[in-house]
């Protein structure tokens, strides 16, 4: 059941042809529906979202003139700190907990109106690609039942893609957001890093991470980085920079002479021939339509998996150090200090979690520094600076989002290394720092969505979301919905 864009349903709101309460409740009465099938969410917050709701429909009864996200219904990660509601990461360390605090982009999306309908699932601290990371469930794909959402944002992913919600919230380490919403057809941006404040997002790799929305259309996506980018005095590595209003990018046509350059490598081993096709279609009606298409070759890309599967895992178990059971979360008692850390994190934490904080723990020893984490810092240089020629050539690079469409639940998850590789075309994005989006092109012989990425230069948000959008008004895909 698709609400309409976020346009449309403020018109509606404004016109009064819908009060906020009802979509609300229609909003949650299709959760309840399809919940059992999809399992989105982690907890759904019924009750403060009709009260939101409530507040929006006394502004328009009072007369008052509401803002675009007033009144919209939002999904948001379960790694994002929600003051007084449940924020599990997905792990059983953290199923109780309770942040005493509000994430600060959660806290701008209230501030502009919102309805928070829920938290959605993850994999556990957001580390994985399905979701079957999470401790609680596995998020299902709503295009197939039987299939994964992707993750880590797999329950933003396929919330957004069901109906459940209008918009939702990801974070993207290594893919967590664009993978996903390929995998369940919808939009996914990762803005430039530190363009969107990290304070209250459980920490993963701290380098690498970053919030971005989920929307059915680049539209919306655009809307909701204007409300949620800018700078923010609480989170020491976010950017001291001039928000522009997003939406002025999104043109009807395709500028002129845009320069498009097609990732060479992202073609290669590995790839769905299916999402190697309908991708390369895609770029010829970019082509089409104006843009200048050229190859470009960024050879260091191959080093990407391997250079962040050393930094993410370091990050990741430094931050996760502070589950030591002594202030919060989960805690399993023993008279004995050492003991009550490990029996807790023993059992608080599930195996993904445990291999990369032992994985991490192992590249940053004294005498294994230099030869992992120092070498994959360096290889992190190069990928950047295979960036930095790729952009004075082109203004946008593209390539597939994911190698292959959504796999079946149970497909992967006995071997790490496949699920690792579902990173390759996402990670060189995070390691550089550069924003990236992930916009549906098509669809393969079984019914499932593909994605096609591009990726632009430091801060070019406006790039994509001009590519983005002209693409989209240009084809269909975005206007396909599942059965469920
Ligand atoms: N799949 C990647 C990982 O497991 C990316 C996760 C993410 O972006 N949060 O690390």
């Amino acid at each position: 059941m698709y609400q309409g864009s976020i346009k449309e349903l403020h018109q509606q709101l404004v016109n009064k042809e819908r009060s906020a309460v009802e979509i609300a409740q229609e909003v949650l009465e299709h959760i309840e529906t399809v919940e059992p099938k999809v399992k989105a969410f982690i907890s759904v917050t019924e009750e403060s979202a009709l009260a939101s709701a409530k507040k929006v429909d006394a502004k328009i009864a009072a007369g008052e003139s509401i803002g675009m996200l007033e009144g919209i219904p939002l999904g948001i990660k379960d790694n994002m700190c929600t003051k007084g509601i449940k924020t599990t990461c997905a792990s059983q360390i953290l199923a109780n907990f309770v942040p005493p605090y509000e994430s600060t982009v959660t806290q701008k999306l209230k501030d502009a109106g919102v309805v928070v309908v829920g938290k959605t699932n993850l994999d556990e601290f957001a580390m994985g690609g399905s979701t079957e990371n999470s401790s609680f469930k596995t998020t299902a794909n709503p295009w197939d039942l039987t299939r994964v959402p992707g993750g880590s944002s797999g329950g933003s992913a396929a919330a957004v893609a069901a109906g459940e919600c209008v918009v939702s919230l990801g974070s993207d380490t290594g893919g967590s957001i664009r993978q996903p919403a390929s995998l369940c057809g919808v939009v996914g941006l990762k803005p430039t890093y530190g363009l969107v404040s990290r304070f209250g997002l459980v920490a993963f790799g701290s380098s690498l991470d970053q919030i971005g929305p989920f929307s059915r259309t680049v539209g919306d996506s655009a809307i909701l980085l204007n409300a949620i980018a800018g700078h923010d005095q609480i989170d020491s590595t976010s950017l001291k920079v001039d928000i522009p209003d997003y939406t002025q990018y999104l043109q009807p046509e395709l500028k002129k002479g845009v320069k498009v350059g097609i990732i060479t490598e992202t073609f290669g081993d590995g790839l769905d021939p299916e999402v190697a096709e309908t991708v390369k279609k895609a770029i010829a009606q970019l082509e089409s339509m104006g843009a200048e298409i050229k190859e470009i070759s960024c050879p260091r890309f191959r080093y990407g998996v391997p250079a962040y599967y050393i930094i993410a895992p370091s990050e990741a178990s430094a931050n996760l150090a502070r589950y030591d059971a002594v202030r919060y979360g989960m805690r399993q008692e023993s008279d004995n200090l050492l003991e009550m850390y490990t029996n807790t994190r023993a059992s608080g934490f599930g195996a993904e979690v445990k291999r990369r904080i032992m994985i991490g723990t192992y590249v940053l020893s004294a005498g294994y520094y230099d030869a992992y984490y120092l070498k994959a810092q360096k290889v992190r240089t190069l990928i950047k600076q295979d960036f930095d020629r790729a952009f004075e050539d082109v203004d946008v690079l593209v390539s597939p989002t994911a190698p292959t469409t959504a796999f079946k639940a149970g497909d992967k998850n006995a071997d790490p290394l496949s699920m690792y590789l579902l990173d390759l075309m996402t990670i060189p994005a995070n390691l550089a720092g550069l924003p990236g989006i992930s916009i549906p092109c098509g669809f393969d012989g079984a019914g499932l969505p593909i994605g096609m990425q591009l990726i632009g230069n430091v801060l070019r948000e406006d790039v994509l979301f001009h590519v983005a959008h002209a693409y989209e008004q240009a084809t269909e895909w975005h206007k396909k919905q599942p059965q469920i």
